[in-house]
């Protein structure tokens, strides 16, 4: 017998139509990349993303077509959102980051037939002329004012959207349907796309508004500091207009300066980034003399890679509950999130801070087990490690495009690629990529945790360890460092420092001093530059 409740499908333009009856006064604060800052509120965010959305029907978007974007944390692009999704369209959001041919390769294989782009992007897209033929429509995401002379016949979006009345009225339809499209970096071979549903985006934001989730509510100020073109800025956008948390939208610029003064100025409650937007603000605080107890967040989440031990210290010395979760395009992305249990309330501040350093326990909805490269379930005792896979409402069950063929066993888990332990309780203690795991000797060495041993070091600003080519183990650990400005720590002094920290067999043969370390599209370390770039480094 079937239950009797209602069976509202669940699409994003309820999000929006409820932010706009409930909280139409809740702040967007967005600073354009034009440097002005615009601030609206989520009724007439609402406004606007109706008028956009009639505007992409003006463009001949139907249904199910994508619409692509090239752009910061705006208020348009956030419209945008809303507007793509509300009319049963997709949003292709792609890296403005990724080199040329990748976003290329990434527009063509999504087939967009619309572009909206931020003007700082008009060169980029300028040299893709001719190689992306689906491409019928660009649309800069400016006023017509701020169109380079020479350049009028370009559409603006703040004229296209003027002609339309906001009068539309979001269709209905059913909750499966594809809403966002996302483009994993492609760290192994071409990017693949994640194409997400109504269904699983607004699951996904329940999730962030969990108190033991990311406990987003309306009484947050929160400062995006991750991209809307990164894993739908972790479902920060959906989730606000849940909850009608102010959004405050800082444009292109992250770095530690533009941070701490918007952070400030909006009075932000909340901020979710990678590692390396937290060590640059960290940087610039410690460079500028600004004492960390500035920083008005009262929590902030690490994402995306490890959080270092020492960046979540940090923070909890400045006041501020650093946690972070795990996740990928994949899963949309959240799926484990770091939290205090009842019994760890009493621990001491260091031995809370280990529990933050781990990835966290499986959210409501998220299923998690390990095995071995035969497969084979591993015992969750926190000791054993193997690949991680996960199944869930908002867990992927196939690239788009039927790329990369068949990714879900018969039982539904992905495999994540992620090495890991998972203890008694469910902490997941993540120690490796796969393809980052170094193998010596058939044993095998994390080296985030290695990495985390180093940042402990005053001396070290970055760390990464690759595995290279050993006549003896096959591969052993080469530390790379960026020393921290005016320290005069000699390479030995940080190995000595590792020696109590981690198994003596884990020790890297070598530790080499470095300028600056490769950054992926999304601010991750890039280990695949960094191997080729070493492999020979202790056979040479
Ligand atoms: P890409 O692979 O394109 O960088 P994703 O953003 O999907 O894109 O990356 C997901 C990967 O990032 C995960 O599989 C994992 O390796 C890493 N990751 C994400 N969050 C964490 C975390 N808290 N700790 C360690 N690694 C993480």
């Amino acid at each position: 017998m079937l239950g009797l409740m209602q069976d509202q499908p669940l699409l994003i333009s309820s999000l929006l139509t409820h932010a706009e009856r409930y909280h139409p006064r809740s702040e967007i604060v967005s600073v354009t990349c034009e440097g002005e800052t615009v601030r609206s509120s989520w009724g007439q965010l609402a406004r606007r993303a109706r008028q956009a959305a009639q505007a992409l029907l003006a463009m001949g978007v139907k249904p199910g077509d994508r619409v692509a974007t090239l752009a910061w944390n705006t208020h348009r692009h956030l419209e945008l959102y809303y507007a793509a999704a509300g009319i049963g369209a997709v949003l292709h959001t792609v890296n403005p980051r990724l080199f040329p041919e990748q976003i290329e390769y990434i527009l063509n294989h999504g087939g967009a037939e619309v572009l909206l782009f931020d003007l700082p992007f008009l060169g980029l897209v300028d040299g893709l002329a001719g190689k992306i033929p689906n491409i019928r429509h660009q649309v800069v995401l400016t006023d017509a004012a701020h169109l380079p002379e020479g350049r009028d016949t370009l559409a603006s979006y703040e004229t296209l959207i003027a002609a339309e009345d906001g009068t539309l009225v979001w269709p209905r339809f059913d909750e499966r349907s594809a809403s966002g499209l996302c483009y994993t970096s492609g760290t192994t071979g071409n990017p693949k796309g994640v194409l997400y549903s109504h269904r699983s985006t607004v699951l996904h934001a329940f999730l962030c508004c969990q108190v033991d989730g990311l406990h987003l509510s309306r009484d947050d100020s929160t400062l995006l500091a991750v991209p809307l073109f990164h894993v739908n800025a972790w479902g920060i956008p959906y989730a606000s207009a849940m909850c009608g948390a102010k959004l405050v939208l800082p444009g292109p610029k992250l770095d530690g300066e533009s941070l701490f003064s918007l952070a400030v100025a909006e009075e932000c409650t909340f901020s979710l980034g990678v590692p390396t937007v937290w060590l640059g603000l960290f940087k610039y605080l410690d460079e500028a003399g600004i004492d960390v107890q500035r920083l008005p967040f009262q929590r902030v989440l690490i994402g995306g890679s490890a959080a270092p031990r020492a960046l979540l210290q940090r923070f909890h010395d400045a006041g501020v509950h650093a946690f972070q979760a795990w996740g990928m395009s994949e899963t949309s992305p959240v799926a484990t999130v770091a939290a205090l249990l009842p019994h760890h309330r009493d621990l001491p501040k260091s031995d809370q801070i280990d529990v933050l350093a781990r990835q966290g326990r499986a959210m409501f909805g998220v299923e998690l087990k390990i095995v071995a490269e035969d497969g084979s379930e591993l015992p969750q005792d926190g000791s054993v490690s193997g690949e991680l896979m996960v199944r869930g409402p908002w867990v992927t069950s196939g690239y788009y495009g039927g790329v990369g063929g068949q990714v879900v066993d018969a039982d539904g888990w992905f495999a994540t690629g992620d090495v890991a332990k998972i203890d008694s309780e469910g902490f997941v203690t993540l120690t490796d990529r796969s393809k980052d795991v170094i193998k010596s000797g058939g044993e095998w060495i994390s080296s985030i945790e290695l990495e985390n041993a180093a940042l402990g070091h005053p001396a070290v600003e970055a760390a990464a360890v690759v595995g290279v080519t050993h006549e003896r183990w096959q591969e052993r650990p080469l530390m790379l460092v960026i020393r921290k400005p005016g320290s005069a720590a000699e390479p030995q002094e940080i190995l000595d420092f590792l020696a109590d920290k981690v198994a003596r067999w884990w020790l890297p043969d070598a530790l080499v001093f470095v300028d600056t370390l490769p950054l992926t599209a999304t601010g991750k370390l890039d280990k695949k530059v960094l191997r080729a770039a070493w492999k020979d480094h202790l056979v040479g």
